[in-house]
């Protein structure tokens, strides 16, 4: 289960707030300060931590808290709004062009998930009676054409793709092109990874950009790297302002420090999550549901 680690924390400290009739500003603090540990070892960027105590003190030591019939839950509570706020507030909606198709571009390190999550999202459009393509752009790691293919086939959505002899920016303005050729509502670019970002990896990704303007430029990260997967994120975002993040592995990440940091870090939305290497294991993010399953 996603985040069990800092959930059974997290829920530990409240039961005992929650048994207290009375609170006093003590056992507001006292119950902070473990929150604070609590999100600090599940990887949450410490600034984001900082912040995010300091507000919910600003909110729950007011006397009308306090003196409430039932201090413990309007904490929880104010946790609760806290926690939703910080992943994003409300769900954020893929973007759809005024004229077909739309364009998305699907950005990552090699292994985050990439490939898998285009298939996912590919299957997801599909199920809302959408015509996605795929067009296969990776063409430096051994075998991810082949392995968009076999998703392709098994999904029954065409993949687009020339080879691995023809330029990413090429495959991506002829997969473009056969999009609105054969009347495709999405166009997904499945791109290449590297093992670490460099500026080959961006310089191509940022041609592709000119080249077929993206509706929605998606991250794909992988959760169980805590911070490393924010700091992706983050460099990413400086160089081609992506418009969403995708979660994986979120069925593997006991912590949830890179689902609680970045948003607030980066700025950019999580529009995704997956949870599992299976092809229906992906999730529109919903921050609020997300808060809930934290607090259990
Ligand atoms: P890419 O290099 O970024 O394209 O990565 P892949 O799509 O090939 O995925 C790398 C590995 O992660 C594969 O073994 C996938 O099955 C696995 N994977 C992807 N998403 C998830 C997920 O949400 N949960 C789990 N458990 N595994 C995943």
């Amino acid at each position: 289960m996603a985040f069990e680690g800092l959930s059974s924390r997290l829920q530990s400290v409240f039961s005992k707030l929650r048994g207290k009739g009375k609170l006093t500003e003590d056992d507001v603090n006292e119950a902070l300060r473990e929150v604070r540990l609590a999100l600090l070892e599940a990887d949450v960027n410490f600034k984001v931590v900082k912040e995010f105590v300091a507000k919910v003190k600003e909110r729950a030591i007011g006397q009308e808290v306090l003196q409430s019939f039932t201090p413990g839950m309007v904490v929880i509570d104010i946790v609760n709004k806290e926690l939703t706020a910080l992943m994003g507030g409300t769900n954020s909606k893929l973007a759809k062009a005024n004229k077909p198709p739309t364009v998305i571009m699907m950005a990552g390190l090699q292994g985050a998930g990439k490939t898998t999550t285009t298939g996912k999202l590919a299957k997801l459009l599909q199920q809302q009676n959408h015509r996605p393509l795929l067009a296969a752009a990776d063409i430096y790691r051994p075998a991810a054409i082949k392995q968009l293919q076999v998703l392709g086939e098994q999904l029954k959505v065409p993949v687009f793709s020339l080879g691995d002899q023809v330029s990413p920016v090429e495959i991506a303005k002829q997969a473009l092109q056969q999009a609105k050729d054969q009347n495709h509502d999405y166009l997904i670019i499945d791109t290449a990874g590297r093992l670490h970002i460099d500026e080959n990896l961006m310089d191509e990704l940022k041609q592709i950009v000119e080249a077929v303007s993206p509706d929605e430029i998606l991250l794909v990260v992988d959760s169980m790297t805590g911070q490393d997967a924010v700091n992706v994120a983050e460099s990413f975002h400086k160089q081609l302002e992506l418009t969403g993040v995708v979660l994986t592995k979120l069925d593997g990440d006991t912590r949830g420090g890179a689902a609680l940091s970045v948003k607030a870090v980066t700025g950019c939305p999580i529009k995704f999550a997956a949870m599992g290497e299976k092809m229906d294991a992906l999730e529109p993010f919903h921050p609020e549901r997300m808060a809930s399953r934290i607090l259990g």
